[in-house]
């Protein structure tokens, strides 16, 4: 009577869902950026949106003066913000 002593290797499946696309704003994303406004010099800070994409280009008005800045905005891949503001 041999006790069989089986040592089944248990499949350990990852469970990581590589594509999945959390609803919130990853923590690791910067979500504001100090910039200099290109008509009246003022440094604003802004607020950023990390899921409108990686690269981004929109128009926002200068909270000092009002003038509107093309702003351009390029996540690298460790989530930090490069964001050029230009006279729209
Ligand atoms: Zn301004």
């Amino acid at each position: 009577m041999g006790y069989d002593g089986d040592d089944e290797d248990q499949d350990d499946r990852d469970r990581q869902d590589p594509g999945e696309d959390d609803a919130g704003t990853d923590p690791g994303m910067q979500t504001d950026a100090e910039v200099t406004c290109p008509y009246c010099g003022e440094v604003v800070q802004i607020t950023l949106d990390p899921d409108s994409g990686s690269a981004q280009e929109y128009v926002e008005d200068c909270e000092v003066c009002c003038r509107p800045w093309n702003v351009q905005v390029n996540y690298d891949e460790t989530g930090k913000a490069e964001v050029t503001v230009e006279q729209g």
